[in-house]
C-alpha cells in the first residue's frame, strides 16, 4: 500500500480548506499541527508525547487494519467524491468531524474559577476580525447579542451538546443555518464583558457547561496545543 499521507503534503492542505471534511475515518489518521506559519504534519507515532496519542484513535487505527482493504478499494472514489462535495450521504461519519475554532491564537484562560468565579469557557486570543470557524457540524440556535457574551453563535450538534462562541466583532451566520465542521461562523472581537479581543468558546452537555479542554481532547481536537487530528479515508498500509 502506498504511503500517500507522507507523500502528498497538498491532501490535507488542500482538505483544511475544504467545507466538507472526510467522509470516513477508516484508516489513516492524519495530525495537523498549526505551529507558527507553518503548517507540519506528524503521523501518530511522530507526536511529541505518546500520552497525547487519544486511546480511542489507537482503538479506530486497530478497526482501520481490518478494514482496510475493504476501505482501500473504495479510497480514491470515496476521495475524489469527498472534494466534489458530497450530497448523498447519511454519513455518520462526517459528523465526527472536529476540528480547532482558530488556526491560531493564544491559549489565555482556561475553564475553571477565575476571580473567584467559574469561567465556564476557554478563551483564544486572537487579533479582531479574524474569522472563526464551527468546530463541529450542528445547526445554528443562536446569532445575535447574547449579554455579556457579546455578539454570540451557538451550534448545537447531533450528539446535543452545544458550543458557544461569545464576544465577536460579527457573525456570519443566522439562526436556524445548518453548518459544518470548518465554516465560518464569525469574526474574532472584543464585544460584550471582554477584555481584549478574543474567542470565548464554552461547551455544554445537558445544558451545562464542561471543560472544553479534556472534551474536545477526546474528540482529537488538542485545543491548548493547536492540534486536531483530521481522519482522512486514504487507506493506511
Ligand atoms: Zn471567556
Amino acid at each position: 500500500m502506498r504511503q500517500r499521507l507522507s507523500s502528498e503534503p497538498d491532501r490535507y492542505r488542500g482538505r483544511r480548506r475544504v467545507p466538507t471534511p472526510p467522509r470516513s475515518r477508516y484508516a489513516a489518521v492524519v495530525t495537523t499541527a498549526f505551529v507558527g506559519a507553518g503548517i507540519v504534519a506528524l503521523g501518530a507515532n511522530a507526536l511529541p508525547d505518546a500520552k497525547s496519542v487519544n486511546p480511542s484513535v489507537l482503538d479506530e487505527l486497530k478497526q482501520a487494519s481490518v478494514t482496510s482493504q475493504d476501505a482501500a478499494a473504495r479510497a480514491d472514489s470515496a476521495d475524489r467524491a469527498t472534494r466534489a462535495g458530497r450530497t448523498d450521504s447519511k454519513a455518520t461519519d462526517e459528523r465526527d468531524v472536529w476540528l480547532l475554532p482558530l488556526h491560531n491564537y493564544d491559549f489565555k484562560t482556561p475553564y475553571g474559577m477565575n476571580w473567584g468565579k467559574l469561567h465556564t469557557g476557554i478563551d483564544l486570543v486572537a487579533p479582531e476580525g479574524t474569522p472563526y470557524l464551527a468546530i463541529h457540524d450542528g445547526t445554528v440556535t443562536k446569532a445575535g447579542w447574547f449579554g455579556g457574551y457579546g455578539y454570540t453563535v451557538i451550534v448545537q450538534h447531533a450528539d446535543g451538546s452545544e458550543a458557544i462562541y461569545g464576544h465577536s466583532s460579527a457573525i456570519s451566520v443566522t439562526e436556524g443555518q445548518q453548518v459544518k465542521a470548518g465554516d465560518q461562523l464569525g469574526l474574532v472581537g472584543n464585544t460584550g464583558h471582554s477584555y481584549g479581543s478574543h474567542l470565548h468558546l464554552e461547551i455544554h452537555v445537558k445544558g451545562q457547561p464542561l471543560d472544553p479542554v479534556p472534551w474536545l481532547d477526546e474528540r482529537g481536537v488538542n485545543i491548548q496545543l493547536q492540534i486536531e487530528e483530521i481522519y482522512s479515508d486514504v487507506a493506511a498500509s
